[in-house]
């Protein structure tokens, strides 16, 4: 779902390999355990020291790589600050450590430092009964709900502790980062106030989650909200994203760097039409985000159950959105769709 795209390179760099992309902006990927198997990180020169757009997972290769640019080519000139794109754990994972080894200074949207926080706690507090509730209110029997409570096992790879003081960014600011200015675009739909950044003096956009070159983000309605319709506001996110001129550098964070971005953004648009036309095909009588998971996302149903019932869930409340689907809310708060 890539096609017609122009990649300014054919094959990605060695992990933790620092590799230009234009004077003063460096790129370096880094590995992931799991998919898409690594991350995007972007090193901008501001002279007198570095600022790093995300830091990649929390494991021991990720802190390895890390440690070896800091002792070879970034050696000479401090870190001196963080900006995030969003608080996933593959991109915000080591900013409580970069942090405390350098009191660097660190940039996010506030919504993203919050969910940082958010996740966080949820890890340390172990199983999480809200989370068996929500499926249940979605469909899921209390056996199933509890064979796939069962399944889950607390991941290691989840951030360590977050940075406790930050820089707020807002949408339209402007932001100065490895001498070039850069505008704040924020996005919901993949995460809460997803950051992406532009250069309109060279047309640059680091764009983080929200736009991908060979995959679609994730779109998930959390456990938190499950009235929320993520996915409008990812689809809205798209929109206002083509403003930008077409012939845009688009810096994404999993995948190569691509020139391309408005057949991007109708490809990733297509993508989810599809896929909101396959959620209605399986929903041809009275359904619910658990028989669409086991349906649409059967593999990540046990692996990933926030992903499957919140990706469910959130093409199901968007379907509801547009009329194709009513909504409806029990008397045990059991949630349910059916044509409308
Ligand atoms: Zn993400
Ligand atoms: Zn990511």
């Amino acid at each position: 779902m890539s096609d017609g795209l122009d990649f300014t390179v054919q094959r990605p760099p060695a992990y933790g390999e620092l590799t230009d992309v234009l004077p003063k902006l460096f790129w370096v990927r880094l590995p992931v355990p799991t998919a898409p198997n690594h991350v995007n990180c972007w090193l901008l020169d501001n002279g007198p020291g570095w600022t790093i757009v995300d830091t990649g997972l929390n494991t021991d290769d990720t802190f390895e790589m890390w440690d070896k640019l800091w002792r070879g080519l970034l050696r000479a000139r401090p870190l001196q600050n963080l900006t995030f794109t969003h608080a996933h754990a593959d991109h915000f994972g080591l900013a409580g450590f970069f942090v405390k080894e350098t009191k660097c200074s660190v940039r996010m949207p506030l919504a993203e430092w919050l969910s940082g926080w958010k996740m966080w706690h949820e890890r340390e507090e172990g199983p999480d009964e809200q989370f068996a509730s929500f499926m249940k209110r979605n469909g899921a029997s209390g056996d199933e709900a509890a064979v796939i409570m069962a399944a889950q096992r607390p991941s290691k790879f989840l951030g360590g502790r977050p940075p406790r003081e930050f820089i707020r960014i807002r949408d339209g600011d402007v932001i100065a980062m490895g001498q070039r200015e850069w505008q704040v675009i924020t996005a919901g739909g993949h995460s809460a106030e997803h950051a992406l950044f532009f250069c309109a003096g060279e047309k640059i956009l680091i764009a983080g989650d929200q736009i991908l070159s060979h995959m679609a983000p994730s779109v998930i309605a959390p456990a938190a909200q499950p009235e929320a319709n993520p996915m409008q506001e990812y689809l809205d996110a798209l929109f206002r994203l083509e403003a930008l001129p077409a012939d845009t550098l688009v810096l994404p964070s999993h995948g190569l760097p691509f020139r391309g971005l408005h057949q991007r953004l109708a490809q990733l648009r297509e993508h989810h039409q599809a896929r909101l036309d396959d959620v209605m095909s399986v929903a041809s009588g009275k359904t619910n985000a658990f028989l669409v998971a086991q349906e649409i996302f059967p593999r990540a149903l046990y692996a990933n159950p926030r992903l499957a019932f919140g990706e469910a869930l959130a093409h199901l409340n968007m379907l509801a959105s547009m009329g194709r689907l009513a909504r409806d809310v029990d008397g045990d708060s059991v949630i349910s769709f059916a044509p409308a």
